[in-house]
């Protein structure tokens, strides 16, 4: 069984070479699938009938099972749009697993929030994604899909991606480099590199394997904690990785990329607001260069944490400014849509 909308160009050539057919046909399908963004063979017009029928036979399916067997292609059954004009889709599988993608409108374009897996493993407590832990990972096309079906729902381009869906991209590393590779393709989607944020919990061999890779992509690092002690009553995968070797691997990235991280940080009331929080939080930005990302944390219906207040989100944010660190706060689009990670599929029980 074959996927090939997870084929790079190089490999559908030889792939399509293989199958003993012309090897133009290779970069006709790639453009339908990654630039034009059609749904299914049925839509590329000029690949002969023959062909496709060749190609249904090998085909993996990711539709729905009661279509003929065709590329990878997910099908929505729940979208929402919010008062602000951010929509969530709820996206189903081939295998009917459940997905979501966020797709937040800005004054400089269109940025959707890609999942990576289907549920989690890294149990951070405040998120709903990790709830019933990790199903599966997505294959390069199921990422690659979130954003061609939004692209075609909304007739307008992407133009930012941020992969801070559900799942830990870089514990699915292969297939999100993958994905990485093939949205950025001139031939293809030809996303820009530098409008791409990766997320992460802070898997710290993993940063330096991303680094190395050299893609001038963005790295965000999910904080959430100044010192160990704390982030460890808040995220398990503290227990395996301290600050100290984050910090470390950040440092890295930033040598070899050029590229400053962010670290993400959501705050909640009474647990990693306070002014010694921002001191040291401070501390760690200073040495890295590090831009912070400020959000209250998103109250999750299964979790206990409460947001902190506007007053204690600005007092943190002056109290890291005035120590020269780079703050922003996120707008947290989407709220009347459930937008936090993991909140409609979780509704839906799958
Ligand atoms: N696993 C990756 C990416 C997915 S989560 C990571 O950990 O970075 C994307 C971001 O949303 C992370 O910063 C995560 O910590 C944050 N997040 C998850 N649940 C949240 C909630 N309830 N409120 C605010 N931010 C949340």
């Amino acid at each position: 069984m074959t996927d090939i909308k997870s084929m790079t160009l190089t490999e559908l050539t030889d792939h399509i070479a293989g199958m003993g057919e012309p090897a133009f046909r290779a970069r006709q399908l790639y453009q339908w699938m990654h630039a034009k963004c059609v749904s299914s063979l049925d839509d590329m017009t000029n690949i002969p009938k023959s062909l496709k029928a060749r190609l249904r036979e090998t085909e993996e399916t990711n539709t729905d099972s009661s279509n003929s067997v065709d590329i990878t292609c997910l099908k929505p059954i729940e979208v929402r749009q919010s008062a602000d004009g951010t929509r969530k889709y709820l996206f189903e599988l081939a295998d009917s697993n459940l997905i979501e993608s966020v797709l937040m409108r800005y004054k400089y374009g269109n940025t959707v929030c890609v999942s990576s897996q289907v549920g989690c493993r890294m149990g951070c407590r405040f998120c709903a994604s990790t709830l019933g832990g990790l199903t599966r990972n997505l294959t390069p096309a199921e990422i690659l899909d979130q954003i061609y079906r939004i692209t075609n729902d909304i007739n307008e381009r992407i133009s930012h991606i941020v992969v801070m869906g559900m799942g830990e991209p870089l514990d699915n590393y292969d297939n999100v480099i993958r994905f990485l590779n093939l949205i950025i393709s001139e031939e293809g989607y030809n996303l820009s590199r530098r409008n791409i944020t990766v997320s992460t919990c802070g898997l710290t061999g993993r940063i330096r394997d991303l680094a190395d890779e050299g893609l001038g992509i963005t790295l965000a690092i999910s904080l959430h904690a100044p010192n160990d002690e704390l982030r460890r009553t808040i995220m398990p995968i503290a227990e395996k990785y301290t600050i100290a070797e984050i910090a470390e691997s950040a440092a890295y990235f930033f040598e070899k990329t050029g590229r400053r991280i962010t670290f993400e940080y959501a705050l909640s009331r009474g647990v990693n607001d306070t002014d010694e929080c921002a001191t040291e939080l401070a501390r760690l930005c200073r040495d890295l260069g590090a831009h912070v990302n400020l959000i209250p944390v998103n109250p999750v219906t299964e979790r206990g944490y409460e947001p902190s207040g506007a007053d204690r989100v600005s007092a943190f944010k002056n109290k890291l400014e005035k120590q020269g660190i780079n703050v922003t706060i996120r707008r947290e689009l989407g709220q009347d849509i459930d937008g936090a990670c993991g909140q409609l599929r979780n509704r839906h029980g799958r």
